[in-house]
């Protein structure tokens, strides 16, 4: 069963990931975008991990919805409300409940990913952060490992896609062969699962 203590974890070791991962996620950000998603990302996510210490939410569900709350406030760009989003419904998907499985989170991401298509209405194909996280949700029930395997599968599948939601898609046929940002940071997102649990 996964706790508070479990859900902090994951947020923290996506706070570091991204950290490391800035320079990369805005270098791909430039060349299909507006070379912000690191820094967008950097700044969302080291706030999510202050908010985290300041307030110790108590429960899974708490944890996900500050956190969300946060990135929705902090990130000026597209990502900010499409993960705020993803966050926010994936920890009222949670309830209250002290503990929760790997099933009940799956089955939560799984109304995040639909909260964030509702928003941004894309699908997967569309080369966005969903490409990265549809497959993902539907690997948890097989462990984080294969969720991770899934997600880097899925951003990585990007690359010759033509973008059709988000700034990528003004450039039309240019942005093929450029591994789409958002579903980067996403598998960075997915993997940091896996690292929280061990
Ligand atoms: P901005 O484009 O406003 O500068 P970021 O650079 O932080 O924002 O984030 C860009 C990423 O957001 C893209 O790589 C893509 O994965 C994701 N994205 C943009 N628009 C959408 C959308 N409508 N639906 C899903 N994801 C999107
Ligand atoms: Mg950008
Ligand atoms: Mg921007």
């Amino acid at each position: 069963m996964l706790d508070a203590d479990f859900f902090r974890r994951w947020m923290a070791v996506t706070a570091a990931s991204v950290d490391r991962e800035a320079e990369q996620l805005t270098e791909l950000d430039s060349a299909i975008g507006d070379a912000d998603h690191g820094s967008n990302l950097q700044r969302g996510f080291r706030a999510v991990a202050a908010a985290l210490e300041k307030e110790e939410p108590a429960t899974p569900g708490a944890v996900l919805t500050l956190a969300g709350r946060q990135l929705i406030s902090t990130v000026g760009g597209a990502s900010g409300p499409l993960y705020g989003t993803l966050l926010r419904r994936t920890g009222k998907a949670l309830g209250e409940a002290a503990e929760v499985s790997v099933a009940q989170l799956a089955a939560a991401l799984g109304s995040g990913v639909e909260g964030v298509k509702q928003l941004g209405g894309a699908v997967v194909g569309d080369k966005t952060m969903i490409d990265a996280l549809e497959p993902a949700v539907a690997a948890l029930e097989g462990g984080f490992a294969a969720a991770r395997a899934a997600a880097e599968q899925g951003a990585e599948a990007t690359t010759p896609l033509q973008a059709r939601k988000g700034r990528a898609s003004y450039l039309g046929e240019r942005s093929i062969g450029h591994q789409d940002p958002g579903a980067t940071s996403s598998a960075l997102l997915i993997a940091a699962l896996e690292a929280a649990a061990s």
